[in-house]
Order: structure tokens, then sequence, then C-alpha cells
């Protein structure tokens, strides 16, 4: 951190006050302004503890406030799930796919079914977070049964599911390999550290209005448990356009961005990020040119009516568009 001070008498005092917060400085000084670099750990420093002091024009950050999940702290770093290894070194990108929502036992064995040739990792959540407290909230624990079966049929595939409150732990955890935590509550910072905690690996997804820090310091959250298995999702974010030829906006530019800024992977969900099945293919095959690292899709059964699933039928595809990505992703 730099303080970019007034060249006069309150010179001396603003170096007291750093120096009584433990950081020793180097000072330049130029011919109308004084820097004052800090030296040591400055994360825990917040930019207003010095700016309104007398003297002081302006307060800069240099390195990031996150560490751990830092490209600069870590230059490489993986994650793995069961036997695949996801980010800096990998064979090709990884592919989960599966229903939104777990709705129905046939809708999902047939889902899981079709995809499972081309599908890494499977996906179908128990518990939706919905925006309205009316709409379909997901099986819930009463679906425990159809993911019983689901591990029974393809013990290979490891199945992601989504937490909402730390009380789904003990109900998901003999049916999940990972955990996501979903936009919603990218900023439940007390969720992330207790899934945190379990050990398993946990899918990020950034929050539609959060910025590349926010998300990364979320991130951080959970590696400060000492779990260092994060996969970041970028799913679209809100802008003035969302909505109007796609739910979301997806910011593939944060793709290249995060892969400077962190060590941990980054994958793109192309459904939830445009809300359109007809867009999902062009997506995933923009966002794997980028770097992405895997891709999370919604799918739904071939042949079946779109407009009878309760969550998010505009965008699922079928495991036919989902082996074309597939074999694009695996090119
Ligand atoms: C999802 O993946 O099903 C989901 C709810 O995503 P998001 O949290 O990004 O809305
Ligand atoms: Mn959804």
């Amino acid at each position: 951190m730099i303080i970019i001070a007034e060249k006069n008498g309150t010179l001396d005092a603003l170096l007291e006050h750093v120096h009584a917060l433990d950081f020793k400085t180097d000072v330049s000084t130029g011919d109308e302004r004084v820097v004052i670099g800090l030296i040591g750990d400055t994360r825990a420093l917040a930019e207003d503890q010095f700016s309104p002091l007398p003297g002081v024009l302006e307060v800069r950050r240099i390195t990031s406030k996150y560490k751990l999940v830092s490209r600069q702290f870590r230059p490489t770093h993986t994650v793995s799930i069961g036997r695949q290894v996801i980010g800096d070194v990998m064979p090709h990108p990884l592919i989960i796919a599966g229903p939104c929502a777990v709705e129905t036992e046939e809708q999902a064995l047939r889902t899981f079914a079709e995809i499972a040739p081309f599908a890494d990792v499977f996906r179908g959540f128990l518990y939706k977070p919905r925006t309205s407290p009316y709409e379909f909230q997901g099986l819930r624990e009463e679906g425990i049964h159809i993911l019983q079966e689901v591990k029974r049929l393809y013990p290979e595939k490891p199945m992601v599911q989504e937490v909402l409150d730390p009380r789904h732990l003990d109900v998901l955890n003999a049916v999940t390999d990972v955990y996501q935590i979903g936009m919603r509550n990218m900023y439940n910072y007390e969720l992330l550290q207790e899934v945190g905690r379990t050990g398993k690996p946990i899918i990020l997804k950034r929050n539609c209005a959060a910025k590349l820090e926010e998300w990364l310091l979320a991130a951080e959250y959970i590696a400060t448990t000492g779990n260092m298995q994060i996969i970041l999702c970028e799913r679209g974010i809100r802008t003035s356009l969302s909505g109007e030829y796609s739910r979301n906006t997806p910011d593939l530019g944060v793709i290249p961005a995060i892969k400077t800024a962190s060590c941990l992977p980054i994958i793109f969900d192309p459904s939830h990020s445009t809300g359109h099945a007809d867009m999902v293919e062009a997506m995933s095959s923009a966002a794997l040119q980028l770097g992405a690292h895997g891709l999370e899709i919604d799918v739904m059964p071939v042949g079946y009516d779109r407009t009878k699933l309760r969550v998010d039928g505009a965008q699922a595809i079928t495991a036919v568009e989902l082996e074309r990505v597939a074999r694009a992703a695996r090119k």
C-alpha cells in the first residue's frame, strides 16, 4: 500500500501513525508530494485508516486483498474431482451436465442415461434457490432416493449439488462429490466457510453483480478454511441489456482476467448466462477458446417437452447437442 501525501508539516504525524500500526515505511520525496510505501502485510488494512488524516491525498493498494487464491502467491494449482484434474494442467476441459433441478425420477434418470457418455461430472439439484417463494423449490429431502439411484447406476460419475444452507450438508453428504455455492450465496461468508470445512471440492458461482475482486475474496473465505479445492464459475452478470436477447450478460472477458489474477480454475455456465438453449453451443465454444477449464450445462431428455419442466426449461439442451459440445471441447 502506498500513501501519497502533501509535502508539508503533516508528514511527521502521518509517519508516526503508520509506524504505530507496526509498519515500516519507505519514503520517497518529490518536489510537491511525498510517496510513503508501507512495508509489511497490508491485507488487513483499510484505505480509510489513512485517507482522512491531514495531508493525505491518496491511498493506493499495490498487492491484492486476496492472497491464497492469487496467481502471485501460487503460480500453478489444480483441483481434483475423483480422478479428474482441473486447472493449469488438464487433459481436456471438464464437462459438467445434468438437469437444472431433479424434478421427477423419470426426467432425472433419462437425462443422466443419455448424457453419461459425454459428461465427466453430473449435476441436478435437489435444493433450488428460486427468486419467488411460491415457485418449485426442488424436491429437497424427498428426492434423495433418486440421487442414490443415480449413484448406484453411475458410481464413476462425480455429482455436484448446490447447498443453500449448512443444514443441507448432512442430507447431501453421501450423494455429493462437489458442492456448489450459487450466485445468490456468493456473499454468504458463513456458508462459504462451513462448506469449505467439508474439504470437498466447491464450485463457486459469481454473483450477477460481483466485481472480480469480490468474487476472489469470496473464494479466499473458502481458502482460509484450508480448502483450496475451489472452481470458479462465470454464469452471466446483470447489465442494462440483460433480458433483451439473453437472460444475463455472459462476461467472457472475466475468463482471461481470472486466469491472470488467480490460480483457481474457471468454468463457464452457458445455460444460466444466456437462458436460451440455442445459444449454449456457440457460447460454450467461445468460453473454451478463451481458456475456460470447463462448462456447466443444463440438460433435458431427448424429445422432452421443455414446457413441462418447472425450472429453466428454455435453456436446457439435449444429449444430442451435448455430444457436439463435448466433442468440440476435446479437440
Ligand atoms: C444453477 O446452477 O442451477 C443455479 C441456480 O445457478 P446460479 O446460482 O448461477 O443462478
Ligand atoms: Mn437453473
